[in-house]
């Protein structure tokens, strides 16, 4: 039997709700079940592929080639589960599915309405594809009172009283502000959150109280009492050292015990969960046994969420090697300046990274700092965009091709990056040209590579071939692989069909390695990417070379 846990927010955005779903994920795995996490996403694009970083952080690819929020990466890096296409679905997505079922006549002779259309659509998104989990985690995207999320709420009010108590939960995440003046915790916006709630027919049965400081019983017991729920599953969620100590702080509070008790399950209570690999990720994160610097330079780097996945496959490498791994974000831009002292940012550097990125802006900037890694031997990781501009660098400066470019950024006569037009998924051939639709057209999601024999990578991965998460639409030139081969840049990784180059690296560097996939998104803290574990482990030699 399935059961349901809805989790919502209030009072503000920004308070964690994916990583608050993603912990009870990982808790209730911890006793033995198998869960899955889905997302309801209120806004009207399909997917978030087509929105900036800016407005929306970054987008998280599936195995299966959709892209989706960046929730999903907590999802998968707290639960080791992969996600899927079924697990993330927008306003968008479920209006452009019934209006299309409206034009095939599928609803034919009625008028085609919110509810029950919608909200069946909605249902259905939710209860569809779930072979075997004992738990399905559903976040609903936004906070309860705005008008974009009532569709979704009224959706679950329904299914709640369809699937009854029994096999429905709902769990809403509200904050306690500190107010300084009056020295207190004040619970009224809490308490407003949850009428709001009760107003579309929901009544909480766990409270997550998110909270700077601990919370004096006395407030606790105020909200059980204005809010109809029990004392004990009013659940202090205070601020922790890391987002991976979550789950240890949810159990200590008592979380997962209330969850239990509420579907009936208190047996399993006898039994204390396995935390052992939490324990361990939170020992190895707060006593390190040394630092390293890293430069990643990059286009949007005040906006940690858009390098979200990456900033954690970092900490993963450090988990990995038992050290911290310091990031020091840098606008790539500012090595266009011309002036000498601009690179001076990187000195410290024990490993430079250009992650995944689109457009001309601060490209070149991004040349000169790979560039920089190159000449001084600092370990250099390209990911995607990375690794493109990691080979224009090298056929600039290496194979003496000045015009050396991206198709990317407009007409070139040396294409070294060009459009992807065509290539194999499965049994199908895919294909593109410069003025296709933008929304779900990249090369999206896991594709074959093959190691070559006796290079890093092949000694990195252990294994002779491999399958990574993809999102470009740009690839590196096969004609070009000639020429830069002869001086010195090894096309490690293909593509089965030998036709894609996938990964390069420069045998004769301590550290050069660029991928064409995104190997961050694989990462988790307990099973770190073996190529941030590799590109961690150079940057520890390398601080201890300076
Ligand atoms: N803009 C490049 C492309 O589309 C790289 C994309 C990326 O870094 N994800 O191929």
């Amino acid at each position: 039997m399935t059961r349901f846990i809805f989790i919502t927010g209030g009072v503000v955005s920004s308070l964690g709700k994916g990583i608050a779903s993603a912990a009870l994920g990982a808790l209730l795995q911890a006793r033995g079940f198998k869960v899955r996490l889905r997302k309801l996403d209120p806004y009207l694009n399909v997917d978030p592929g087509t929105m900036s970083p800016y407005q929306h952080g970054e987008v998280y690819v599936t195995d299966d080639g959709a892209e989706t929020d960046l929730d999903l990466g907590h999802y998968e890096r707290f639960t080791g589960v992969p996600s899927r296409q079924s697990d993330n679905i927008t306003t968008g997505r479920i209006y452009s599915n019934v209006i299309a079922k409206e034009r095939r006549g599928d609803y034919l002779g009625a008028t085609v309405q919110v509810i029950p259309h919608v909200t069946d659509a909605i249902k259905e998104f939710i209860t569809g594809e779930l072979s075997d989990s004992d738990f399905v985690l559903c976040e609903i995207g936004g906070t309860v009172g705005d008008i974009e999320s009532l569709p979704f709420l009224e959706a679950i009010r329904q299914l709640g009283n369809e699937l009854g108590r029994e096999r429905a939960l709902f769990v809403h995440l509200t904050l306690l502000p500190w107010i300084a003046s009056a020295g207190e915790l004040k619970t009224k916006p809490t308490q407003h959150s949850v009428q709001e709630l009760q107003s579309v027919g929901i009544q909480p049965s766990i409270l997550l109280c998110r909270s700077e400081r601990e919370i004096p019983v006395p407030a606790r017991k105020k909200i059980a009492l204005f809010c109809n729920i029990r004392e004990e599953a009013v659940i202090p969620a205070l601020d922790a050292a890391t987002i991976y100590e979550v789950p240890l702080q949810y159990h200590r509070a008592g979380f997962d015990r209330e969850v239990l008790r509420y579907f009936g399950l208190a047996d399993q209570l006898a039994r204390a969960p396995e935390l052992g690999r939490w324990e361990e990720i939170a020992r190895r994160i707060k006593s390190p046994e040394g630092e390293v610097q890293i430069a990643v330079v990059g286009k949007y780097t005040h906006l940690l969420d858009a390098y979200k996945s990456l900033a954690e496959a970092l900490a993963h490498g450090g988990i990995a090697n038992n050290v911290k791994v310091r990031l020091n974000w840098i606008e790539s831009e500012q090595f266009e300046s011309g002036n000498p002292g601009a690179f001076d940012s990187l000195d410290g550097a024990h490993g430079i990274l250009v992650p995944g990125g689109f457009g001309e802006r601060g490209a070149e900037g991004k040349i000169a700092a790979v560039r920089y890694a190159r000449e001084r031997k600092v370990p250099y990781f390209g990911i995607c965009f990375g690794m493109q501009m990691a080979v224009i660098e090298a056929a600039r400066s290496l194979c003496g091709i000045a015009q050396a470019n991206s198709t990317e950024f407009g007409p070139t006569a040396e294409p070294i990056v060009g459009l992807l037009t065509e290539w194999v998924r499965g049994n199908r051939v895919e294909k593109r040209g410069m003025g296709d639709n933008k929304g779900g057209t990249m090369r999206l999601g896991a594709y074959d590579c093959v190691l070559k024999l006796g290079s890093r990578v092949g000694g990195i991965y252990d294994a002779p071939s491999i399958k990574e998460r993809h999102r470009h639409r740009f690839e590196v030139n096969i004609n070009y692989k000639e020429r830069l081969e002869r001086v010195g840049v090894s096309f490690s990784g293909m593509s089965p069909d030998g036709e894609l180059p996938e990964i390069i690296e420069i045998p004769d560097h301590p550290w050069f390695v660029g991928v064409q996939f995104h190997p961050e998104l694989k990462s988790k803290p307990f099973d770190p990417h073996p190529l941030f574990t590799s590109f961690i482990r150079a940057a520890v030699e390398q601080s201890r070379l300076v």
